[in-house]
């Protein structure tokens, strides 16, 4: 599960490993990867000799701004980012993109369900950006705007929890223009980028806020307690490094496991006591998804 938390954990990894380090081979295995280039070829070229500056992050995408101002962008999807000391290090399986740097060591793309992404987005030129989103253009603060504005193919990605800053009042102004249930819409990509279900029900449960209520019928209180989940929930699954269950074990580029999973009151937990109340958590199936909630504290 990449996500928010997941995936900004692992930029601050990228961060401090990468900057600097100027890219010598680039190696696609399979070319869908790459797919916004015409091919491996160009996304090679575009990438090869040089230096990474900074690492940023919008939604599940990160970003890396090259020495001469384009920028990669590596999705992983529902696959993994790993780093590896030396060439040597045994490749795991569907291993589709292997970075090589300068100095020893080597980022690899692991995407076993062919839904990562990876290209070299050139600044748009002035006037020809893509539009960014409504959602979007609610962004007050933080790198968001500005690297939607960069790079097409991220302008309509939804709102960042951390990268867009939004305040309570343009957080209001989304619920209210919302019919359809709470859940739906923290989940729906185009509005909130990088919750997914988890983080979905856990500020939630955290709001005390039943998953099926619709979105405009919230009064101004609730309103202001969902916006306040909706950050807490997000930074604290950053300060413990993302999530990591059982059979669905997620790692940084390290191999180090998140450790949020001990913090998780609802999510997957149907038939087990609720923490604060001991009713027992309740299940409800939609067709997008499952969402774990307790009927007492979220009534
Ligand atoms: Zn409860």
């Amino acid at each position: 599960m990449n996500e928010i938390p997941e995936v900004e954990t692992m930029r601050s990894v990228l961060q401090r490993d990468l900057v600097g380090r100027r890219v010598k081979l680039a190696t696609v295995t399979v070319g869908k990867l790459v797919k916004p280039h015409k091919s491996a070829k160009e996304f090679r070229t575009a990438l090869e000799g040089h230096a990474i500056k900074e690492a940023q992050r919008l939604g599940r995408n990160l970003v890396f701004l090259l020495d001469n101002g384009h920028r990669l962008v590596l999705n992983a999807g529902s696959g993994q980012i790993l780093m590896a000391a030396t060439a040597k290090v045994t490749k795991p399986k569907f291993t589709q993109l292997v970075i090589s740097f300068d100095t020893t060591g080597e980022l690899r793309v692991v995407d076993p369900k062919g839904d990562a992404r990876a290209y070299v987005a050139k600044p748009p030129v002035e006037g020809e950006g893509a539009e960014v989103s409504k959602f979007a253009r609610l962004s007050v603060g933080g790198d968001g705007l500005a690297l939607r504005k960069a790079i097409n193919e991220l302008a309509d990605v939804g709102i960042d929890a951390i990268e867009d800053q939004i305040g309570w009042d343009r957080f209001a102004a989304v619920m209210r223009s919302r019919t359809t249930p709470l859940v739906e819409v923290l989940t729906d990509e185009r509005i909130f980028s990088g919750l997914g279900d988890l983080y979905a029900d856990e500020i939630l449960f955290s709001a005390g806020l039943h998953p099926t209520r619709s979105a405009e019928s919230l009064t101004t209180i609730e309103i202001r307690r969902l916006h306040r989940s909706f950050l807490e929930i997000i930074a604290d699954a950053i300060k413990h490094e993302g999530t990591s269950f059982e059979d669905a074990p997620w790692t940084d580029p390290y191999g180090k496991a998140g450790s949020y999973q001990k913090f998780v009151q609802v999510f997957k937990r149907e038939g087990q006591p609720c923490f604060q109340c001991r009713a027992p958590i309740k299940r409800v199936t939609s067709k997008t998804h499952d969402t774990y909630f307790c009927e007492k504290c979220q009534a």
